[in-house]
């Protein structure tokens, strides 16, 4: 069995022209490419994201169990988290508790790309150092 999955997303030029249709719902999103089906994984959702100019979320939303971990790499936007509207750009990082509400928008010149991780909130036990272990395998293979 192989210990890994891949997917080849389509370069971030080209994440805006991904959209996730919720039919029985009747709505869709433009500019989102979720990856946890595409990966098969089993602890988190991970979404990729690209909004034009002037796009935006068209209503707030919360959640059940997850908090939302926001990675902003490019481009210059709003971030609403219940009455507090937060001014996002690349490097930003925003964690949101499961029953924050939440919206964005682009409000820059340029896309508004970025990574959203959706876990449970309070589920990690172990990480880094504590679930890491180093193992006898040289890395690449055998050194000449
Ligand atoms: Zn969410």
């Amino acid at each position: 069995m192989k210990n890994y999955t891949m997917q080849v997303t389509k370069p971030m030029s080209d994440w805006k022209t991904q959209t996730v249709e919720v039919p029985e719902r009747d709505i869709s999103f433009p500019g989102k490419y979720f990856l946890k089906d595409r990966l098969d994984l089993t602890s988190c959702e991970v979404s990729l994201n690209a909004l034009l100019p002037g796009q935006g979320t068209p209503f707030c939303h919360a959640h059940k169990q997850n908090e939302e971990i926001y990675i902003f790499l490019q481009g210059n936007g709003e971030f609403q988290v219940d009455d507090e509207i937060i001014p996002v750009s690349s490097g930003s990082v925003i964690k949101v508790n499961p029953s924050g509400e939440r919206a964005w928008r682009n409000t820059g010149g340029e896309e508004l790309q970025f990574i959203v991780i959706q876990a449970k909130a309070d589920s990690l036990e172990g990480y880094t150092l504590e679930d890491g272990v180093i193992v006898e395998r040289d890395p690449f293979g055998t050194p000449e």
